[in-house]
């Protein structure tokens, strides 16, 4: 069997974290090393080790997840404007192998630094 993930582990309690949020599907935690004024994660309980590894039958799963995103970002009064990032694999900054949503509120985004405007 597969080593556990770290967040498998706090999801187990065997790691403490500032749980924000959790149903039967996922969990919310706020980021031990925040990139913005509020850095939280929401993990999937389901190990998905990257959004790639991610099939049809994680249909339901992701969609679930999206629509925690809105809510939870509308819990912590940041839904006028946040970033949800999802980091795919080493090379574009993915460090822990086991699916997750950062959403990044309550800091001024520049204008066209995603490239799109
Ligand atoms: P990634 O780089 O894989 O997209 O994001 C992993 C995130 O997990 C990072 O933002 C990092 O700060 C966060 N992180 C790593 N270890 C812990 C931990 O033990 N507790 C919490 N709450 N966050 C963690």
């Amino acid at each position: 069997m597969s080593e556990e993930t770290l967040f498998t582990k706090i999801i187990n309690g065997n790691i403490p974290a500032e749980i924000l949020f959790e149903d039967d599907h996922c969990i919310c935690i706020r980021d031990i090393n925040p990139q913005a004024p509020t850095h939280v994660l929401v993990i999937p309980r389901k190990p998905l080790p990257r959004l790639v590894d991610a099939t049809e039958d994680d249909k339901a799963l992701l969609g679930h997840l999206m629509l925690k995103v809105g809510e939870i970002a509308r819990e912590l009064g940041i839904e006028r404007a946040f970033r949800v990032v999802i980091n795919n694999g080493e090379s574009a900054g993915q460090t822990v192998f086991h699916l997750h949503l950062h959403i990044l509120g309550n800091t001024t985004f520049d204008e066209g630094s995603l490239g799109i405007s």
